[in-house]
């Protein structure tokens, strides 16, 4: 029997199943113990420090048992304390990114998903580069700066050159004043080698969804394909870092097993990556499975209610309060809402997950991956964020000045990343509203934007960002950062 060690790079044994279950166990346990929770929610709480505040995290152990507890007046306090942390890190700033799906080919047999290689009455494409171009022309006239690729896993169809070629296409568009500056990635498990190719060709985040860490399942769900091979989909983030990418993406697709069982495996991964590589996930996707064609979402039992979504969310915030966590349109408006202040750091806005849809007028459905719970165009995505007294921010300063991997989380750990952040996400909101947005959006923009001026704390800072957005306002000047 596998034994658990976070610093192994086995598999079987940083993502241990005796001790998922013996943590189960002890959460189960512990679920009415208040004084327990008492001392989980006070070790979790942020303090002050000199730069700024700082966090200690929790133990998949500890986070267990939040995500157990059934004590309502202790489930409140953990809703505020992962408010407090997203507020204390992340403040109010919403980073805004779209998926560009490449390819549908794929060579899998992954039972959720509708690309799977015995679906024979889904349209297959995959983009040419004239295609990425047209594609990226109409993320950009959206006001799109930071995009997530997608692909299916097909070595002949989609090989990492044709992903490599699809980077630099993407990265040499500027039409009118856009610029993606940012291109994530969502591609099958590969090679260190190829990991590196992606580093070279400057991505972003390499991200890559478990869907479900319990392997038994894993199996069962995945019974086809090189995906199939449970191992070396699980030890992916070591090969990327071991690649050079220090910015990589965990998740779990909700709805595959027992929501306990993944977020502690979520959790023990991102323990692994900080105890292999001293730095743990950039961020956390949290998908829950939907309908798509050839897929019945309800086949799949472990299905889990907004109320528990939310409690997953707020529990994530608080166990790793320095990683950004992702919300896609695979959840509706109301969903959205309600997650927003609980953690959420990243949001992707008039999604389209057909391979080809952006230069479509409606969405496509043939080629589709899932279809879309929230259906707004991006102008009503940031104008409904303002409204909620949030920033909309097209920011990817970040790794763009080097801030990524462990430089990134000694910034955002000491709280000084928000000197950086809350500026350029004015500056960046700025070159939206003057470039894309609609004379009603503008108007809530600009309003907000100059409230938000005031609350930087640095004089200087405040002054310089203050001159360039009159800059970007009154003239072609763009791409501002700290
Ligand atoms: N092919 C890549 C891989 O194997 O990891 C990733 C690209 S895939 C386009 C992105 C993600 O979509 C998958 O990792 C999976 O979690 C998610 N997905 C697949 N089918 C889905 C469904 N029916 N509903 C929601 N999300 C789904």
């Amino acid at each position: 029997m596998a034994v658990y060690n976070p610093k192994s790079l086995k598999a079987e044994e940083f993502i241990n199943n005796e001790e998922i279950l013996a943590t189960l166990e002890y959460a189960e346990k512990n679920k009415n113990n208040a004084e327990l929770i008492d001392e989980i929610l006070n070790k979790a709480r942020p303090v002050k420090t000199a730069g700024g505040a700082a966090c200690k995290g929790l133990t998949h152990r500890e986070a267990a048992v939040l995500l157990a507890c059934e004590i309502p007046e202790k489930i409140d306090e953990m809703y505020k304390l992962a408010e407090e942390i997203k507020q204390v890190f992340y403040g109010n700033r919403i980073v805004m990114f779209a998926p560009l799906y490449l390819s549908n080919y794929c060579v899998n047999g992954c039972l959720y998903c509708p690309y799977h290689l015995k679906n024979k009455h889904i349209a297959r494409k995959k983009l040419t580069q004239e295609e990425v171009a047209r594609e990226v022309i109409a993320l950009q006239d959206m006001g799109h700066k930071r995009l997530a690729i997608e692909a299916g896993e097909d070595p002949v169809n989609n090989p990492i050159e044709y992903i490599l070629d699809c980077i630099k296409t993407i990265y040499s568009i500027n039409h009118k004043n856009g610029a993606i500056r940012r291109v994530n990635v969502n591609i099958a498990a590969t090679t260190v080698e190829n990991y590196r190719k992606l580093k070279d060709a400057g991505i972003g985040t390499y991200i890559l969804f478990q869907e479900t860490y319990h392997k038994e399942s894993y199996l069962k769900l995945h019974p086809t394909g090189p995906k199939h091979d449970y191992d070396y989909h699980t030890e992916a983030m070591d090969r990327a870092m071991q690649g050079g990418i220090d910015d990589v993406g965990l998740g779990v697709l909700f709805g595959l097993e027992l929501y306990k069982y993944e977020f502690v495996g979520l959790l023990m991964h991102a323990e692994h990556l900080e105890a292999v590589h001293g730095v743990g996930p950039h961020t956390i996707s949290v998908p829950r499975v939907k309908r798509a064609d050839d897929i019945d979402p309800d086949v799949f039992d472990n299905g889990i209610s907004d109320e528990m979504f939310a409690k997953i969310v707020a529990c994530i915030r608080i166990a790793v309060p320095y990683t950004g966590m992702i919300i896609s349109t695979r959840e509706s408006q109301a969903v959205r809402e309600k997650v927003l202040g609980l953690g959420i750091s990243q949001i992707s806005g008039a999604s389209r997950t057909s391979v080809g849809g952006y230069t479509e007028e409606e969405r496509p459905h043939d080629s589709e991956q899932f279809d879309v719970s929230d259906q707004r165009t991006l102008d009503e995505v940031v104008r409904w964020l303002m409204e909620l007294g949030c920033i909309p921010s097209f920011c990817t300063a970040c790794y763009r000045e080097g801030r990524t991997g462990d430089r990134f989380m000694s910034l955002c750990k000491s709280g000084q990343i928000l000197n950086c952040c809350h500026p350029n996400a004015l500056m960046t909101l700025t070159e939206y509203l003057v470039d894309y947005a609609s004379a009603e959006t503008k108007k809530t923009g600009f309003e907000l934007i100059e409230n938000e001026l005031k609350k930087i704390p640095g004089e200087k800072v405040r002054a310089i960002a203050a001159k360039n957005i009159e800059d970007i306002k009154a003239s072609n000047r763009r791409d501002f950062r700290f």
